[in-house]
C-alpha cells in the first residue's frame, strides 16, 4: 500500500510567484495542505513589484488586493519630445508586505489563519524529484499531490541571446513633500548615449519616494555613477529638502530573444521558471497572478494540463514579446531605442497600453505597436525584411 502524501502542495521558491501562488491556494482550498520551501533565509527578496490594475483579473482580486501596498489613478511618462499622462491605474506591492502576509498563513508575523495546514521551509536548497516528490536539502524527502516549480530565473546567460534591463533603486524619506502624487513609469533624459536609459520615480507616500535607474543595455550593467548622477538631478528638481536614503535595490532582469523557461518539465512551472512573465517589458506580476489562480483552481491532478493549455495559448503573445526584445537590441541602434519606447506611449490609446502590459494584447495591438512609417514604427516592408536580417535565431 502506498503512503499518503504528506502534502497537497509543494511549492518550491519562495519569491513573487511562490508567495503569490501560497495566497492563491489559501483563497481557494481553504483546506488543502501546503508546504513553501525557499531556499534563502528569507522569502521574497528585496522588491517593489508594480503593475497596472488592469492586469489583474477580477477573480484574483479577493485574496490580492489585500497585498497592494500602495495604488495610484495613472502614471507619467516623460520623453525627449513627448510627456503624457496614463489614465491607467497604475500599483505597487512591496516584498516587505508580501513576505508578512505569507508567514501569516502560517501562523507567523501574527497570523494564525491557517496554522498547520501551511507550512513555510527557508534555509534549504530543494531539489524537484518528480511532479509528487521534493528533496530538502539534499536528504529529507518529502511526497505531495502536486509540486510547483516557482524557483525563478536559472543563472547565466539566456541561451538564445538577450538584452538586460539594470536597475540600481533609491528610496529616501524627504525633509518636505515630494511634489509629485504620481508615479512617472519612464523619465528620459535627452542624452541617451548610453543606451536606453530613464529614471523611473514611484511616490510611496507624502514625503517617500523610490527614484529607480533603468538601463536597457546589451550587457547586465549598470553604471553606479550615471545612476546617482540621475537620481541627484531628479531629488534638487524636486526641492523637497534633504533626503535621506532609506532603502536601496538593484538588479538585472534578462530581455531573452528566445523561449527562456528554466524547468526542466518534471512539474508545472510558474514564474520565471515557467516563461511566465512578460519578456519585453520584465513586469511579473500579470502572468505570475493568473498562473497562481490556474493553479489554485484547478484539481491537483490537473493543473499540468491546464497550465500547459493556458501556455499554449499564450505562445504568440510570449514570441512576440521576444520578438521585441530582439527587434530593440539587435536593430535599433542603442542611442536610438528610447524612441521606439516614445513612439509606444505617442500611438496607443489606453486599451492598447493595458492590454500590452497584461499579456492580454491582439493581433492588432501588435501589429499597431510594430508597423508605421520610420521613424516612429517599421515599414512594412523593412518589417518583413527584419525577420529573416536580424542576428540570432526566430523567436519559438
Ligand atoms: C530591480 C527589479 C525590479 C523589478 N520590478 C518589477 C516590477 O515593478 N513589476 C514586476 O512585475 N516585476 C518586476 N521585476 C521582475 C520580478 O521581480 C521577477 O520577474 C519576479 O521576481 C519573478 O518571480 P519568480 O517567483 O519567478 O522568481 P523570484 O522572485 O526570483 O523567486 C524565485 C525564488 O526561488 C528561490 N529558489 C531558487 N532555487 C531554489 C531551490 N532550488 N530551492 C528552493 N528555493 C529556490 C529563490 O531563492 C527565489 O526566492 C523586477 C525585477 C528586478 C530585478
Amino acid at each position: 500500500m502506498t503512503a499518503a502524501p504528506e502534502f497537497d502542495y509543494c511549492v518550491v521558491g519562495g519569491g513573487l510567484q511562490g508567495c503569490l501562488l501560497a495566497h492563491a491556494l489559501a483563497w481557494h482550498r481553504p483546506e488543502a495542505t501546503v508546504l513553501l520551501l525557499e531556499r534563502a533565509d528569507e522569502l521574497c527578496g528585496n522588491h517593489t513589484w508594480s503593475f497596472h490594475e488592469t492586469d489583474i483579473a477580477e477573480e484574483a482580486r479577493s485574496w490580492f488586493d489585500p497585498l497592494v501596498t500602495h495604488r495610484w489613478p495613472g502614471y507619467r511618462v516623460r520623453f525627449p519630445a513627448l510627456s503624457r499622462r496614463v489614465a491607467i491605474a497604475y500599483a505597487t506591492m512591496t516584498s516587505d508586505r508580501l513576505r508578512e502576509a505569507t508567514l501569516s498563513l502560517s501562523g507567523g508575523a501574527g497570523g494564525p489563519s491557517r496554522p498547520g495546514r501551511f507550512v513555510v521551509r527557508t534555509g534549504e536548497s530543494c531539489e524537484i524529484l518528480s511532479m509528487n516528490a521534493v528533496r530538502i536539502g539534499g536528504t529529507a524527502d518529502v511526497s505531495c499531490r502536486a509540486v510547483l516549480d516557482c524557483r525563478g530565473r536559472a543563472e547565466g546567460r539566456s541561451p538564445g541571446g538577450s538584452g538586460y534591463q539594470s536597475f540600481i533603486g533609491h528610496e529616501y524619506q524627504t525633509a518636505r513633500l515630494w511634489p509629485a502624487a504620481e508615479p512617472t513609469v519612464m523619465d528620459v533624459p535627452l542624452d541617451q548615449a548610453a543606451g536606453f536609459e530613464f529614471l523611473y520615480e514611484l511616490p510611496l507616500g507624502p514625503d517617500r519616494v523610490l527614484l529607480e535607474y533603468t538601463r536597457f543595455h546589451e550587457e547586465p550593467a549598470c553604471d553606479p555613477s550615471r545612476a546617482a548622477a540621475l537620481i541627484s538631478a531628479r531629488l534638487a528638481e524636486a526641492d523637497a529638502g534633504s533626503a535621506t536614503l532609506i532603502r536601496t535595490e538593484r538588479g538585472c532582469l534578462p530581455m531573452p530573444f528566445t523561449a527562456a523557461a528554466r524547468g526542466e518539465g518534471l512539474s508545472p512551472a510558474g514564474g520565471y521558471a515557467g516563461g511566465g512573465y512578460h519578456a519585453a517589458t520584465g513586469y511579473s506580476m500579470p502572468l505570475a497572478v493568473r498562473f497562481a489562480e490556474i493553479v489554485a483552481q484547478a484539481c491537483p491532478d490537473r493543473i499540468a494540463a491546464e497550465v500547459a493549455s493556458a501556455a499554449a495559448e499564450d505562445r504568440l503573445r510570449r514570441g512576440f514579446a521576444r520578438f521585441l526584445n530582439r527587434l530593440l537590441f539587435c536593430l535599433v541602434k542603442p542611442a536610438h531605442r528610447w524612441k521606439i519606447f516614445q513612439r509606444f506611449y505617442r500611438v496607443l490609446p489606453e486599451a492598447r497600453i493595458a492590454r500590452f502590459y497584461a499579456h492580454r494584447f491582439t493581433f492588432t495591438d501588435a501589429a499597431r505597436i510594430i508597423i508605421g512609417l520610420p521613424p516612429i514604427g517599421l515599414a512594412p516592408i523593412r518589417f518583413a525584411r527584419s525577420f529573416v536580417s536580424i542576428p540570432g535565431p526566430l523567436p519559438t
